[in-house]
């Protein structure tokens, strides 16, 4: 880097532009970050009122989450961290089996699936749990090799059909709410290495708790939405607040959005591989509803519901959050917060009719009261998040593609987020700090 060249601009101010603004300010660089929304976090963000305060996007991290572990530590923020209940409800037709993440004995009572079956799950997940070492959830270049078929052709070729429906599906598709047919092995194979110990976490006070440290010590313009860039030289940004349009020139711009937005912004420059691999990005939809019911309607229910096997069903996942972890969340006494996520394609529909949220509230609980019978006709609405881009589509080859492209910009434009690496809050920050080391040009190892 030349050394006169100190000023850097990051636009967005989620896991991955929050790791980027931390790491480069950690290296003496002036930053400033965008931020278009009037928080921090991006898809990390909580919703408050004086009722409630509830995770919206990310909810949860694991202990295959190294960064977040390492940053946990340096911020000081170990105090916050509460370890998540890890057993669910998988749900089958008229069926409920409660399973246990990591419990041997809850995998080998599950109901749906023969032993034959078990001993097949049991020999896999050992194998690749010897190979631990050389897979990682967020890496590119780790996966890239494993980056061939779909989750869905690899389960069933190499298992199993009643093992990817019963065993595998559960494990992606309540998290991440695309299709397997549509996603690469790569994630899964990881996912399942990591079966036997994996422990789920959050913070006390939500997942955005992370980004707001990062940025503690930062320059962070909220309500900033970037609504042009130009390249003649210096970097220029056009950015409107409530009150006024501003201009801000800057040597260095960190793209830390998701793909859909740095490709509307920088459209006719994104003309090299990484462009092209921006522009061909593809997200899909997410509806979280939340709701209020009585407390006692939910005596002998699980923390969260999940669908198995071979139906069709629009849900999701449901998540009963008192009886998941009351301290990481807000909620009237007597009351118990209930989310109900949608999966990719129902949510697409839903979103993209006339319907207003009170409608589609009514229709989501209606889904909901399909799914678990047991729940009644009574609630009340808490809020709605409908969101066209929640998780970016880790199609098959795009490990390939983003190993490949690791190490491109677009001049002194650098891309960050976690359609470069993984969906995750570890991906998001650890592609964060990667963008960090391209720009300081040496690993950061602070
Ligand atoms: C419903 C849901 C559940 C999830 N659950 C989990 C989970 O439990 N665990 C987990 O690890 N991950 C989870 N994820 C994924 C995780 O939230 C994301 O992978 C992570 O937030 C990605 O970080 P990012 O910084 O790349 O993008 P984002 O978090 O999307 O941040 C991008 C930022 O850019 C800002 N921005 C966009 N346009 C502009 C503009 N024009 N000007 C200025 N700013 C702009 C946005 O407002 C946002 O703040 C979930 C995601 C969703 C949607």
């Amino acid at each position: 880097m030349n050394k006169a060249e100190k000023n850097v601009v990051v636009i967005g101010a989620g896991p991955a532009g929050a790791a980027a603004a931390y790491y480069l300010q950690k290296d003496g660089y002036e930053v400033t970050v965008l931020e278009k929304e009037s928080f921090v976090g991006g898809r990390t963000h909580g919703y408050e009122n004086e009722q409630v305060r509830f995770d919206t996007g990310a909810s949860f991290f694991t202990n295959f989450y190294p960064l977040l572990k390492e940053l946990v530590k340096k911020l000081e923020i170990e105090d916050e961290v509460i370890e998540l209940e890890r057993r669910v409800g998988l749900k089958y037709n008229e069926q409920i089996a409660e399973f246990k993440f990591g419990s041997f004995r809850s995998f080998w009572n599950l109901p749906f699936i023969e032993a034959r079956d078990k001993w097949i799950m049991l020999w896999n997940t050992i194998k690749l749990s010897l190979q631990r070492g050389k897979l990682d959830l967020v890496s590119p270049d780790k996966l890239a090799a494993i980056d061939d078929e779909s989750i869905a052709d690899w389960a069933t070729n190499s298992m199993s059909y009643k093992i990817y429906h019963f065993l595998i599906k559960p494990g992606v598709e309540p998290f991440w709410y695309f299709s397997c047919e549509d996603v690469s092995r790569a994630m899964t194979t990881v996912l399942q290495a990591r079966a036997a110990d994996a422990k789920f976490y959050t913070f006390k006070h939500g997942m955005a708790r992370i980004s707001e440290k990062l940025l503690e010590n930062c320059k962070v313009h909220l309500n900033a939405n970037v609504n042009a860039i130009s390249v003649n030289g210096n970097v220029e940004i056009n950015y409107s607040t409530k009150e006024k349009t501003e201009k801000i020139k800057t040597d260095y711009l960190v793209m830390a959005t998701p793909a859909t937005v740095s490709s509307k912004l920088l459209n006719s420059q994104l003309n090299n591989p990484l462009g092209t691999f921006i522009k061909s990005q593809k997200y899909v939809h997410n509806i979280h509803a939340a709701y209020l019911i009585d407390e006692g309607e939910i005596s002998g229910f699980h923390a969260y519901y999940y669908p198995c096997g071979d139906w069709n069903t629009p849900i999701g996942a449901i998540v009963f959050h008192k009886l998941k972890c009351p301290e990481s969340i807000k909620a009237p006494h007597g009351k118990e917060l209930v989310s109900i996520y949608l999966l990719d394609e129902p949510s697409k529909a839903i979103i993209n009719s006339n319907k207003n949220d009170h409608e589609i509230m009514n229709e989501v609980w209606e889904m909901a009261c399909d799914f678990l019978p047991k729940l009644t006709k009574i609630k009340e609405n808490v809020t709605i998040i409908k969101r066209r881009e929640a998780i970016p589509l880790h199609e098959v080859g795009r490990y390939k593609q983003a190993n490949q492209l690791k190490n491109e910009s677009l001049g002194k434009i650098f891309f960050t987020g976690d359609y470069l690496s993984c969906a995750t809050v570890e991906g998001g920050l650890r592609s964060g700090r990667w963008v960090a080391s391209k720009i300081s040009n040496k690993e950061i190892t602070f």
